[in-house]
């Protein structure tokens, strides 16, 4: 039997003697005690030397030994703290069979879709099915159910009666309140309603995941761990209905009541209410919240707190494979696009309307030390060089928007400095000779945070510091290692923050761009960018006449790579025919171009939802198919929506000279879906047992010590080779962008 364990957040990692010794797939073990993969069987479990689990993660996504793989990342961390963790990743869901391989886990059972919605990773902009899946072996869909988060705790629950159940991942927290679902046209109540979970985590997990398990490890109430959310009954009380069974520790703190379920249901503006209400929450930490649905109340936890530098550095020093688990016999496409990037820090200022970034990872951004990441560019050009590969080259250094790292809020820092928020925000503006008026409006409650929405929009606040020439001498400090052929920045650039700094600017476009750069102006007419909280057109085109001058200063003949979106709410079909008409003026042809998916929980879902601007404004909507489809043809006049696939700037003789490997836009799909008329495609519900692939089957049944004949099953379709994207991870982040997705961008 395992021991008992604890250990405060973040303290020194307690290790289990049991552990010594290992050996196979999952042993020997690497530094700080791990292994060299986190279990998958129970032979890989037995070599470690351990009987039993304390906590089974259950994941839609493959395992690929990444921290950008949310599942393995919490797994790797609770090893790092002493726990026995293991993975099932992708399981049949027929029956519960594959979650029992490794027996009934001690603690708790974790489940999460994966890297992305499940229905988002299945489906189109034009809710056409998806044939592919870069989270798969052999990149092939098929492997995971729609809402995998409820089918697989369905799962759970049948495999282990009584045992905690907690979700967590990028479906469990974008649906952790009543949301918008574009599959199926409805609102839909907090996931946790049709789970039936103990626990949602929510946002980024390590804090929480490792209080879980200390928690259940010394018989306490899981309630009340910040960045997490239970169920509770709902009681009526003089001042108006609350959750019935509050911890003591929260009884006292700041509360956001949010719109109830039938409020909403009733007036659908009450979702643009509730979102910008979450996304306050979010920011200021201090408060908790809840939202009643019919008798029962939905109780959200504060925030956890963003990690500091030393926790980032603890968490990226475990030392990952960064390889798929050596079962699979195919490969998983998510692997190579993550394999030579570097994520240097967590988190973005932007507060972009259409991105989830504001209710996940949130606004403060969590940044890694330099030294640790010029640890990690040596391990891979050694290991690269170990295989006789020679130095490596660095796809990436960055985050979800590159320019960001270490940026921070001087307010923040000065209220850590000063003790409060109050004092700060006072004393901070008049040491600059600065008026303070839009951070602490007349309207706001004395307690208040900042209360705006994004730090760079309208305009780049003044107490947001963005520190690019940090981030710049960091890549050169990567690039001049010996064991790195060059380093790149393929995630996005916030124009923005560039033009702040002319020399970062200079040094992003002259020594750190592969040819592309990849920035966002999302659109170019006004009224839009505004709904989208982006800055005006003229910030987007200061940068490209910069970039132009940087890059002919340099002498290299590079493009700016601008994504493009249709179909935004309040964008018009003359909105897209001034977009097109900027983009011909320019001699461009769109294809990075992405139609708009009302994903949950973010302010721009929120506004296709109800049909009004964030100020209450109607707005016109293109909701139906043949509406998006008709944005998004003006988008390529003359050519059929489906053949579009990245931005190709022409040169003068006509010729497309940039690289095909801008990755595939949703046009391929709106092309497909116009000729076939845009039917939908919804058959494969929650449940439905899936057809698995040779891929996936065969290292399961190899795991199992299985004849992999007997249960041998047709693949469901043809592979198809998914675009490459600039090799950023996914961090746990979601946006309505093409797939393979999360790359960054600003
Ligand atoms: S004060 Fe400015 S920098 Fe700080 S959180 Fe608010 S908007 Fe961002
Ligand atoms: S779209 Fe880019 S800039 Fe905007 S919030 Fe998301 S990551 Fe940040």
């Amino acid at each position: 039997m395992a021991t008992k364990r604890s250990a405060s957040a973040f303290s020194e990692p307690r290790r289990s003697t049991a552990n010594a010794g290992a050996a196979s797939v999952s042993g020997p073990k690497l530094g700080n005690g791990q292994p060299l993969f986190v279990p998958m069987s129970a032979e890989e479990m037995h070599a470690l030397g351990w009987d039993s689990l304390d906590v089974l993660f259950v994941t839609g996504d493959a395992y690929v030994d990444h921290p950008s793989f949310g599942s393995v990342l919490l797994a790797r961390w609770l090893i790092h703290h002493g726990y026995r963790a293991g993975i099932v990743a992708q399981p049949r869901w027929e029956n519960p069979e594959d979650l029992l391989v490794m027996g009934k886990p001690r603690l708790f059972a974790g489940v999460s879709a994966g890297a992305l919605d499940s229905l988002l990773a299945h489906y189109t902009a034009f809710r056409k099915k998806r044939h592919d899946d870069a989270y798969t072996p052999g990149g092939k869909a098929g492997a995971r159910p729609n809402r995998a988060c409820l089918v697989y705790a369905n799962l759970a629950r049948r495999a282990f009666p009584g045992l905690p159940l907690v979700l967590g991942g990028i479906e469990g927290s974008l649906r952790r309140v009543s949301h918008y679902d574009f599959w199926t046209d409805s609102l839909r109540k907090p996931i946790l309603m049709d789970a039936k979970a103990d626990l949602l985590i929510w946002g980024m997990g390590e804090r929480a995941t490792l209080e879980c398990a200390q928690r259940l490890d010394a018989g306490e109430d899981l309630r009340g761990i910040p960045g997490t959310a239970w169920l509770d009954k709902l009681e009526q009380t003089p001042e108006g209905p609350r959750p019935a069974n509050l911890p003591e520790s929260m009884a006292q703190a700041p509360c956001m009541p949010l719109p109830s379920h039938d409020e909403i249901l009733a007036d659908p503006v009450q979702l643009l209410t509730m979102t910008q209400e979450l996304e306050r929450q979010v920011h200021r930490l201090d408060a908790w919240a809840f939202q009643p649905v019919g008798d029962r109340a939905l109780v959200l936890a504060r925030p956890a707190p963003p990690l500091t530098t030393q926790e980032m550095d603890a968490l990226y020093e475990i030392p990952f494979t960064r390889r798929p688990h050596p079962s699979y016999r195919e490969a998983i496409p998510a692997a190579e696009m993550m394999r030579t990037s570097i994520t240097s820090h967590r988190g973005c200022g932007g507060g972009c309307s259409f991105c989830s970034l504001a209710l996940h990872q949130g606004r403060r951004i969590s940044s890694r030390s330099e030294s640790s990441v010029l640890e990690e560019a040596r391990r891979l050009g050694q290991e690269n060089m170990d295989r006789g590969k020679g130095p490596v080259a660095i796809s990436d250094v960055g985050g979800p928007t590159a320019n960001m790292w270490q940026g921070y809020c001087a307010l923040d820092k000065a209220t850590a400095e000063r003790g409060s928020f109050e004092e700060a925000a006072d004393a901070l503006p008049r040491e600059r000779g600065e008026n303070n008026a839009a951070h602490a409006p007349a309207d706001a409650p004395a307690k208040s945070r900042c209360r705006r929405a994004s730090c760079c929009y309208p305009t780049v606040c003044k107490f947001f510091t963005t520190p690019q020439n940090k981030h710049v001498s960091l890549l050169r400090k990567v690039a001049a290692l010996p064991e790195v052929k060059q380093a790149r920045v393929a995630s996005g650039v916030r124009a923005d923050l560039a033009l702040r700094d002319a020399a970062a600017l200079a040094a992003y476009t002259g020594e750190f761009t592969g040819g592309q750069l990849k920035v966002a102006p999302e659109h170019c007419a006004t009224g839009v960018l505004s709904l989208m909280r982006k800055p005006p057109l003229e910030v987007f085109e200061a940068f490209l006449a910069s970039f132009v001058r940087q890059s002919k200063a340099a002498g290299r003949e590079q493009y700016v790579v601008p994504y493009l979106m249709s179909g935004f709410p309040g964008c018009t079909d003359d909105d897209m025919r001034t977009l097109s008409s900027w983009l011909r003026q320019r001699n461009w042809n769109p294809r990075q171009t992405q139609c708009f998916i009302p994903t949950p929980g973010t302010i721009a879902t929120a506004m296709f939802y109800c049909g009004k601007n964030e100020a209450g404004e109607d707005i016109y909507v293109a909701r139906t198919d043949a509406q998006r489809l008709r944005q998004h043809g003006l988008l390529m006049p003359g050519r059929s929506a489906g053949d579009e696939d990245g931005n190709r700037p022409r040169r003068r003789d006509g010729q497309d000279h940039t690289r095909k490997d801008a990755g595939r836009g949703e046009g391929r799909d709106a092309g497909r879906n116009a000729a076939r008329g845009a039917a939908r495609d919804t058959d494969r519900d929650a449940g439905k047992p899936r057809q698995r692939t040779p891929g996936n089957r065969d290292s399961r049944d190899a795991r199992r010590g299985r004849d992999a004949d007997q249960s041998r099953r047709p693949a469901e379709r043809p592979g198809q080779k998914p675009g490459k994207q600039g090799g950023r991870s996914n961090e746990n982040r979601q946006d309505s962008r093409k797939l393979p997705a999360p790359g960054r961008r600003a």
